[in-house]
């Protein structure tokens, strides 16, 4: 039995993901999506700002120099959170029109990392890993990815932890900070099938990793230099998308999630399936890193 988690905001969002905190505002950035939105909930008020972007968005990120960065299906873009202008800054795959962008985030230099898939057809290794640095040029760091996922840095920023989905493996990479090159892929945390598909991921102040399992109604707490499991936050909706720790003490993990396929079964056994849940599992997180561009 892990830690129960409970709503705190009934989104009904089709596709929630992309968990971040922004410390600065005390807001919790969030994204649909195939709802085509971004979100800022505000906790002390309960208060969800909803910012349409016109196309889907797989992740969003804080932008040192104000606003915010988003990868959306035709690239990394900015994003003016008050005037909600999009602005393209980079599109690494304009070739390949079934491509969208998945989930990402920053690294400790200030790199903006997001990665792709494929939305319809064989999506096997479809989808590659990019890195938009704050020169605004990008570069792509992994190829022969299905399904881009979460993506967190260690404490001593000396190792890369990367999910695609269908491996079920929480990936670890060496990492060189002042050049963001990665290298020596290993297997950090392997689970079966049974506890679900794992999807987004962050990082705690004791260097363990949090991983979001859709399909499996729950996110893991892990030791990524071991592989073991250590706790587990009990979630009531299957598809538990990506997770963030958020609040003044940055001791409550967020979790976002998506809504079944809409049959009526699902409504009525998971009824708050698209919400955002927390819960305060005795751990603190890591203040996020921004895009320094
Ligand atoms: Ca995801």
């Amino acid at each position: 039995m892990g830690i129960a988690a409970e709503l705190v905001l009934d989104a009904r969002a089709e596709l929630g993901e992309g968990a971040i905190w922004n410390s600065r505002e005390q807001v919790l950035y969030w994204v649909d999506i195939t709802g085509c939105k971004v979100h800022a909930f505000d906790p002390a008020t309960g208060a969800d700002r909803i910012i349409p972007v016109g196309e889907p968005v797989g992740t969003i990120v804080p932008r040192r120099s104000g606003g915010a960065m988003i990868a959306v299906k035709r690239g990394f873009a900015s994003l003016n959170l008050d005037t909600w202008e999009v602005r393209i800054v980079a599109d690494p795959e304009v070739h390949m029109p079934d491509n969208r962008f998945n989930d990402g985030k920053c690294d400790p230099a200030g790199r903006f990392w997001a990665g792709t898939m494929a939305m319809r057809g064989e999506r096997k290794g479809k989808g590659s890993l990019y890195c938009l640095f704050p020169d605004l040029s990008v570069k792509r760091m992994l190829d022969g990815v299905t399904t881009s996922n979460g993506i967190a840095w260690s404490l001593d920023r000396k190792t890369m932890y990367y999910i695609d989905t269908p491996t079920l493996t929480v990936w670890a990479f060496d990492y060189d900070e002042s050049s963001g090159s990665i290298s020596n892929r290993r297997a950090a945390v392997s689970a079966g099938r049974e506890m679900g598909y794992p999807d987004g991921m962050t990082v705690d102040e004791e260097g363990m990793i949090w991983v979001a399992y859709w399909e499996g109604w729950k996110v893991a707490r892990w030791d990524p230099r071991n592989g073991r499991l250590l706790e587990t936050v009990d979630v009531p909706a299957a598809r538990v998308s990506s997770c963030a720790f958020g609040g003044p003490k940055l001791d409550t993990l967020y979790i976002t999630t998506a809504r079944g396929e809409g049959g009526p079964e699902d409504g009525k056994s998971q009824p708050h399936a698209g919400g955002i849940f927390m819960a305060k599992p005795g751990a603190r997180g890591v203040p996020a890193f921004e895009f320094a561009g």
